[in-house]
């Protein structure tokens, strides 16, 4: 009897002792801060001269730089399918850029994937996603049916920013791929009328979103859709650029100016409203920058937005968790975006549906645990059969026409290709991209370069509908 009572003493001490730790409310808030087509050098965090990011800047202050952070692919869509269920895309089909196709409800991502937002809603988040969705148009994939309570945004791949130039209601009516950055923004299912420069009115959306749910654990996933082309920009941000002569690179530092003046609200409010110390922020692009399109810099990168030298894939990338994680850090082992999503289910206490490829950054920036995340990180592009990997110290893409390896960690550039100086290498990173190879599937959908070809096989594809049914 006496060891009974011991036993049950025992066991309510336990638990009171587990609820204390973390109990629910105690989550901690989740904000991930995506651009769109930034490159590498354009945040002062890595060195940008002409564009001066204080509030972006503050993120790294506050906590972590990665400087070798990447992201799961070289352009948007299969990128942001990645992240947004932290697993290599190619697992589930998404290899390729989705086709604006509002009938086709295999055009985006499938049903089978569990978002961040489903994920989290598990442990009781409130969640939100603000800007560029790209996961599909059909009305069984937009961002209400995927587990985010509130949306205010676009569903295509990326938009005009002067509400003047949202000349069409919706998908529905575009009667060309690129008409689908004319739609007028939508507040979850709804059409609405908005004023603002868009990057302006994703900042405020994004401000008002923490007021309202500033007492519950929340997910904010601002999706900025700046800088990516059409390049635009009010006044306001261009008159602070007249140090640049490019008209190019001038609008393009006008819109990063933009999304910083955003994202230092944001960083005020989160001081005012004393959550810092609840809330992890991320802050990355969702590719390298296309530097002919939106004159982008990825220096001291090689390539650009699609390839898989670094340029395409490696990425302006920060992190902070004020009194947790050490400010100040400079990250130099390999991360990927698709880590945020195994940060956050960890931190929820939440297990995941589907089997994911990231790791919990957590124990590896507070000093826990010394090993580097990752042993290798992984890219496939199906349509051209190429293939890259990164290990520690090694990075090689395999192409049908040209292979290169690279001694990544001294020469960032990828300026010295080694493939031919020891095949025993070049053959031990292959074997790990084979064994990779065997958890990818075939694309589930035509993509943005088969365009013509999706046409030719859906004919009414662009065919007017009765009426917009969602
Ligand atoms: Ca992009």
């Amino acid at each position: 009897m006496k060891n009974i009572t011991w036993t049950l003493l025992l066991l309510f001490w336990t638990g009171f002792t587990l609820a204390q730790k973390r109990p629910a409310l105690e989550r901690p808030n989740i904000i991930v801060i995506l651009t769109d087509d930034q490159g590498y050098a354009d945040v002062g965090f890595n060195g940008s001269k002409d564009i001066p990011t204080p509030g972006i800047d503050r993120i790294a202050q506050n906590g972590v730089v990665f400087t070798s952070g990447y992201v799961s692919y070289a352009v948007c869509g299969p990128s942001r399918a990645g992240f947004i269920t932290g697993r290599y895309q190619d697992r589930f089909g998404f290899s390729r850029n989705p086709l604006l196709a509002p009938k086709d409800s295999i055009m985006g991502l499938p049903l089978s994937e569990e978002t961040m937002a489903d994920m989290l809603k598990k442990a009781g988040y409130k969640t939100g996603v603000l800007g560029k969705w790209h996961m599909g148009t059909h009305p069984s994939l937009w961002p209400n049916r995927r587990g985010f309570d509130e949306f205010y945004g676009f569903l295509e791949g990326g938009h005009q920013y002067f509400p003047e130039k949202w000349d069409i209601n919706s998908e529905g009516e575009a009667r060309t791929q690129y008409d689908g950055y004319r739609t007028k923004l939508l507040r979850n299912t709804q059409r609405v009328e908005e004023t603002e420069y868009l990057t302006d009115a994703l900042s405020r959306e994004a401000l008002n979103f923490v007021k309202a749910h500033q007492k519950a654990p929340f997910l904010l996933y601002l999706a900025y859709n700046a800088p990516h082309a059409p390049l635009q920009a009010t006044e306001k941000y261009l008159s602070r650029f007249d140090h640049i002569e490019d008209p190019r690179r001038k609008t393009y530092a006008a819109m990063v100016s933009a999304v910083d003046d955003g994202v230092g609200a944001l960083m005020d409010l989160l001081e005012e409203l004393k959550i810092e110390e609840n809330t992890l922020v991320f802050f990355l692009s969702d590719n390298g920058g296309p530097t002919k399109d939106n004159a982008s810099d990825n220096s001291p990168l090689r390539g650009f937005k699609s390839d898989f030298f670094e340029g395409g894939v490696r990425v302006p990338f920060a992190m902070q968790w004020k009194g947790q994680v050490p400010a100040g850090q400079r990250f130099d082992h390999p991360v990927i975006s698709l880590d945020i999503f195994a940060t956050a289910a960890a931190l929820a206490e939440v297990k995941p549906k589907n089997e994911l490829d990231g790791v919990n950054l957590i124990p590896f920036l507070t000093g826990d645990k010394k090993d580097p995340p990752h042993q290798a990180l992984y890219w496939r592009n199906f349509d051209r059969n190429r293939f890259a990997i990164r290990t520690a110290d090694s990075k090689m893409i395999l192409q049908p026409d040209t292979e290169f390896l690279f001694d990544i960690e001294s020469d960032i550039s990828e300026s010295k290709n080694v493939i031919s100086a020891d095949p025993s290498r070049k053959y031990r990173l292959a074997e790990r991209i084979e064994q990779w190879k065997k958890i990818l599937i075939d694309p589930a959908f035509l993509g943005l370069l088969e365009d013509k070809e999706y046409n030719r096989l859906h004919t009414d594809r662009f065919t007017p509908e009765t009426k917009e049914n969602d």
